[in-house]
């Protein structure tokens, strides 16, 4: 079979158990692909074909065994900020670059014990700062859809080697957007959970506080069985939700687009840089869902302004403290010839961490600082609570809300934005992560470069069932998603 990444994961499923073919050749015929395309998509920082092949041909005798799960066999990459063990993780950075974790993060350890086979590890902005993935140490992702674009970030790795058929499906990890940003401008299907409904434990930390991995894919279906596997409660991420979780793959249908409530705020659509292509693929769709029977409730959020000055702060605070732990003492990078223990900290850290990282070290440092703490630090955590209140009371009247993901599609590689211009297009993805909602990019159409266009749906907490299911039916009605870059019709 030459197409075999053409399949979705219940294809795939379904291929595996009828033996229409094995884990082995599945794995085998990404392997190739991989080792054919990513010299131009340059998603993978890590690739494991040994290891792959080991997981391919066990996952092939438990089936013939009678030991085979829906997803026994079938491969996944994992985003470079979930800790392997025995493989390098490094978060994109340098001072990572020699990395190997004793221990598996929760979801890589969910992934094996529901038989995922790993393909290998994908790029990232460093420490998941950005939002082009050009913040690696280990070189910039292109867009599959025009190879002089970006990804985004900083699930950048993830969108693109699913967006190129080089993964079926991925995780990525999303503080302020990075899922459904990348998701976005690669045309990909992509689950920010609640807060606490997928584990931390093994992921690096970037803002505590806001970091929440979840899946990307082509599809809400696909995501549903990865959220299958990612989703739960976990005794060794103390902020991790101890409540059942929904199976998602069989509450793709429950959700009726009939009589949804979708609300549009106002703010969003005369946000200055919202680029007219995004607005009109963003309009079409709503009126796609309003005529599959859903309602469009125009709503207020008034706190829009505050959100990239809110985040910009809490992000950097949270990061500052976590990154501290990175000093070349126990592991990690380590200047050459420390004249002393403060001469080891500070050049180990000036040589291994990037001008962005740094930055928001700084920024973080700054805002936590005696003088300065009530003034920035508990000023923002209080506009965060009204952020989050803002919502809320959407919510009375609302069952979903839309926004764009992103006021543009991807940018230029090397477009050179000054960081406040970069800031400024996380406007839509940022309120998420601060209120600790959920929320779903799909792709609904393409600006005149052909780039692709995301819509995104933020629903109530613990909704990630009710998302993928609107996508889902939103999905059967239309065919964005099923659209290839052209670098992925290629086979190896
Ligand atoms: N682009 C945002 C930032 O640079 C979000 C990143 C993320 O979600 N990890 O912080």
């Amino acid at each position: 079979m030459t197409d075999l990444h053409r399949l979705s994961i219940r294809e795939l499923s379904e291929g595996l158990a009828n033996a229409q073919f094995s884990s082995r050749e599945l794995t085998e015929h990404y392997l190739k692909r991989i080792a054919k395309i990513d010299v131009q998509v340059k998603s993978y920082v890590t690739v494991t074909p040994e290891l792959a092949l080991v997981e391919a041909d066990a996952a092939d005798t438990l089936r013939k065994a009678g030991g085979a799960n829906v997803l026994t066999g079938v491969p996944i990459a994992h985003k470079d900020i979930f800790c392997t063990q025995g493989i390098k993780t490094t978060a994109g950075s340098k001072i990572l670059d020699n990395f190997i974790s004793p221990y598996d993060a929760t979801v890589v350890a969910k992934g094996k014990a529901a038989g995922l086979v790993t393909l290998g590890k994908l790029n990232m902005d460093e420490f998941a700062m950005g939002s082009t993935s050009e913040n690696s140490y280990y070189g910039a992702t292109t867009n599959p859809w025009n190879l002089d674009h970006v990804p985004g970030g900083s699930s950048g790795g993830s969108a693109a080697a699913v967006a190129a058929d080089l993964a079926p499906f991925a995780t990525g990890t999303d503080t302020g957007g990075s899922i459904r940003q990348p998701a976005s401008f690669c045309g990909l299907t992509g689950l920010k959970p609640t807060y606490g409904r997928v584990s931390r434990f093994g992921m690096i930390a970037y803002a505590s506080s806001l970091d929440q991995g979840g899946p990307m894919a082509r599809s809400a279906e696909d995501c549903a069985y990865l959220m299958n596997v990612m989703a739960g409660h976990d005794a060794k991420d103390s902020t991790s939700m101890n409540q059942v979780v929904d199976n998602y793959v069989a509450n793709l249908n429950d959700t009726s687009v009939k009589g949804l409530r979708i609300g549009i705020p106002k703010q969003y659509f005369n946000v200055a840089g919202l680029a007219e292509d995004v607005k009109a693929r963003v309009e079409e769709s709503l009126k796609k869902l309003e005529d599959l029977g859903a309602t469009l409730v125009e709503i207020d959020l008034n706190m829009t302004e505050s959100y990239v000055p809110t985040y910009y702060l809490i992000a950097p605070a949270e990061a500052s403290s976590n990154l501290q732990r990175f000093d070349g003492v126990r592991y990690g990078y380590r200047c050459e010839n420390p004249v002393d223990l403060m001469d080891l900290y500070k050049r180990s850290r000036s040589e291994g961490f990037g001008a962005e990282v740094q930055r928001r070290i700084l920024i973080g440092t700054y805002a936590l600082s005696a003088g300065y703490y009530d003034a920035y630090y508990v000023k923002a955590q209080k506009v965060r609570r009204l952020i989050q209140q803002d919502f809320l009371k959407a919510f009375e009247s609302v069952d979903v809300i839309a926004a764009p993901s992103a006021p543009t599609t991807a940018y230029k590689i090397g477009a050179d934005l000054t960081p406040v211009e970069m800031y400024l297009g996380d406007i839509y993805t940022l309120a998420v992560n601060l209120a600790g909602l959920p929320a779903i990019n799909a792709p609904v159409g393409f600006d005149q470069n052909n780039l692709p266009v995301g819509l995104q749906l933020i629903g109530n907490y613990w909704s990630e069932s009710q998302l993928l299911s609107v996508v889902h039916q939103y999905q059967q009605a239309t065919d964005w998603h099923t659209q290839r870059a052209a670098i992925a019709e290629e086979n190896a």
